[in-house]
């Protein structure tokens, strides 16, 4: 079923009683050519481009939850392409211009609002790194702008000018944004879904079929299951799952956060980034402000986050913008990031045969969902892993040559 104005319209008249489901209830298969773990942004988008892009349809996505209920579910939607080196520029920027038709692609609303996204400078120091990584945007070829002060308060009228934050300049990214997470699962979902991938909830994989180095199909909640190929894509689970394969990968999982506050009338019309208080900030189309911030700092699987730091990121917040102590804050949680020692994600085939990864994300890896998902569909379906991807394999940490992106995520990670 299509949407449109006209499908709105008839189904308004008719009481909202015909929608048909989104996706199928599919039941598992004994084999298939390729077997996705993880039903988040990235393994539905792989599974779709699978199918759309190379016509590889025997494809199944395993969740062990619902869809979109990992980090996809739990973000803070924030899409950008500001990165310092050639290659996370080229891989990211790849991810926005998807972004930009991502909902005529689908045929489904994913809310894709470039409002801009600005890094703050408050001090001399912070100012001379940003307009490192403002030239290094423009020789990327990523559109930004410099802001002096004044414009700065022009464009957030509710900083606190007498901030002990002082804003010395600002560097924006138009073209970044927000969208709306669950959207983006579900379009994904149900595209796949109608080009003929079983998308499978509660079932969870609980090991690996095959031995000596080889992957040949999946143990699950719900049977044994053969493929051809297996994806990762299990985010800050990743260690946990690929250690059933025999596989051990230099990820550390930690906590993340992020809270919104009750809805208020539009207050804040781009998304703010302010490294050194380590505090992130952007209004939803529903009048939340989403508060994100720092990892709590020491590994966990214990998908709550810490007090203190919640603590310290709205005191940042209130430090810059007072006016917002008024707000109550209506819900915290926190979601398990993978982090990687250069900050940047881990793609391609690894030592065990058939497996691949697609996860290292840490704290960004939403803005990624499409060109990860594009560059994975080709990776599987051909075997040549996708020339946008090839940094950043797993072999850089054997041979050195690092893709250092800690400094690009603007908080602390
Ligand atoms: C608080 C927070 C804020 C963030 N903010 C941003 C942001 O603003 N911008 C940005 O770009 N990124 C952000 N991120 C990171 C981003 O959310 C993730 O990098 C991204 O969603 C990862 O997508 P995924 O599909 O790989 O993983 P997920 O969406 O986590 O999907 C993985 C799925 O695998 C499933 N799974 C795990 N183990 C198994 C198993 N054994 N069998 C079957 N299924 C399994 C899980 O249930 C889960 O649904 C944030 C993350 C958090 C937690």
């Amino acid at each position: 079923m299509r949407f449109s104005a006209l499908a709105l319209a008839r189904n308004a008249l008719t009481g909202h009683q015909r929608w048909q489901p989104q996706w199928r209830d599919a039941q598992p298969q004994a084999d298939y050519d390729v077997v996705i773990v993880g039903g988040g942004g990235h393994g539905l988008a792989t599974a779709y481009y699978l199918a759309k892009n190379h016509g590889v349809k025997r494809v199944a996505v395993l969740e062990k939850g619902w869809i979109g209920g990992g980090n996809t579910g739990r973000n803070t939607t924030i899409v950008r392409s500001n990165y310092y080196l050639p290659e996370s520029a080229a891989f990211y920027d790849f991810s926005v211009k998807l972004y930009e038709k991502l909902s005529q692609e689908l045929n489904y609303n994913i809310m894709f609002s470039q409002r801009g996204i600005i890094t703050l400078a408050h001090s001399r120091h912070d100012e001379e790194t940003l307009r490192r990584s403002f030239n290094a945007m423009r020789l990327n070829g990523v559109d930004c702008e410099w802001l002096e002060p004044d414009e700065l308060f022009n464009r957030m009228p509710r900083y606190n000018r007498d901030s002990r934050y002082p804003i010395h300049a600002g560097l924006n990214q138009p073209r970044a944004g927000s969208a709306r997470h669950d959207a983006v699962a579900w379009g994904y979902a149900r595209g796949a879904d109608a080009l003929g991938v079983d998308i499978i909830q509660n079932c969870e994989v609980t090991g690996f079929l095959g031995g000596d180095g080889v992957v040949t199909g999946v143990r699950t909640s719900r049977g044994e299951i053969r493929a051809g190929k297996v994806c990762l894509s299990v985010a800050g689970h990743t260690s946990k799952v690929a250690a059933q394969a025999g596989l051990r990968l230099p990820i550390t999982s930690y906590a993340l956060q992020a809270f919104v506050s009750e809805p208020v009338k539009p207050v804040f019309d781009t998304v703010v980034l302010s490294p050194a208080t380590g505090v992130y900030l952007s209004q939803t189309d529903k009048g939340e402000l989403v508060i994100g911030g720092a990892l709590d700092l020491y590994p966990s699987y214990a998908q709550r986050g810490n007090f203190h730091t919640l603590e310290g990121v709205v005191a940042g917040m209130l430090e810059m913008f007072p006016a917002f102590s008024r707000l109550r804050l209506m819900r915290q949680w926190a979601g398990i990031v993978d982090v990687v020692r250069d900050s940047s994600p881990i793609f391609g085939p690894c030592p065990v045969e058939n497996l691949y990864l697609n996860c290292g994300f840490g704290t960004g890896g939403f803005k990624a969902i499409p060109a990860g998902g594009w560059t994975m569909a080709h990776t599987l379906a051909t075997g040549e892993v996708h020339p946008l991807i090839k940094p950043f394999g797993l072999e850089r940490f054997t041979t050195g040559r690092l893709v250092d992106e800690a400094a690009a995520a603007g908080i602390a990670h």
